[in-house]
């Protein structure tokens, strides 16, 4: 079953979803990473007893209220991105199906001082399945993908693997 990582990778660059799926894991040594972790660590020093985490399969949720049935998710990037949106769908999606009690997330951006919410829809609930069957099927694929140049790839940890090697 995929992560909520791998459905973030479908939604932003299937090369990307494959490369971290076969071992190629930049992220962990990449500074924008190290800066994310920073921020998601700070943003959450001051949260009360109301969060708790859940592990459903390979599916960790950092952040659920349960007082709220709210999932939190922070982002360190300075723009909204859907991928951002997916992920937390996602998580929405398996805590339903787990028949955890939960009414939507919130993704909060401290660059930006802004929050969202994020709630699951019908329509979500046909995609998503169907998001899971492409991302393993793209996970399971033999060869990589090939390189699709995007304005995301120069902030990319790939991107020397994709562009210099
Ligand atoms: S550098 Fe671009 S093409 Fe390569 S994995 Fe990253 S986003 Fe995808």
């Amino acid at each position: 079953m995929p992560t909520a990582t791998h459905i973030a990778y479908y939604h932003l660059c299937h090369r990307k979803l494959w490369l971290f799926t076969h071992g190629m894991n930049m992220e962990s040594s990449s500074v924008l990473v190290a800066e994310g972790r920073w921020i998601h660590e700070t943003s959450y020093e001051r949260r009360a007893k109301d969060y708790t985490e859940l592990q459903i399969g390979n599916i960790k949720i950092d952040h659920y209220n349960t007082r709220t049935k709210f999932i939190h998710e922070t982002k360190k990037s300075n723009k909204r991105e859907a991928a951002h949106i997916a992920q937390l769908k996602y998580y929405i999606y398996k805590l339903e199906e787990a028949n955890i009690e939960v009414y939507g997330g919130i993704l909060e951006y401290p660059k930006l001082r802004k929050k969202e919410e994020v709630f699951l829809t019908e329509k979500d609930r046909e995609t998503i399945p169907y998001w899971i069957r492409e991302t393993e099927e793209i996970m399971h694929m033999d060869e990589c993908p090939p390189l699709v140049k995007k304005t995301l790839c120069k902030k990319c940890a790939y991107f020397d693997f994709c562009y210099v090697s």
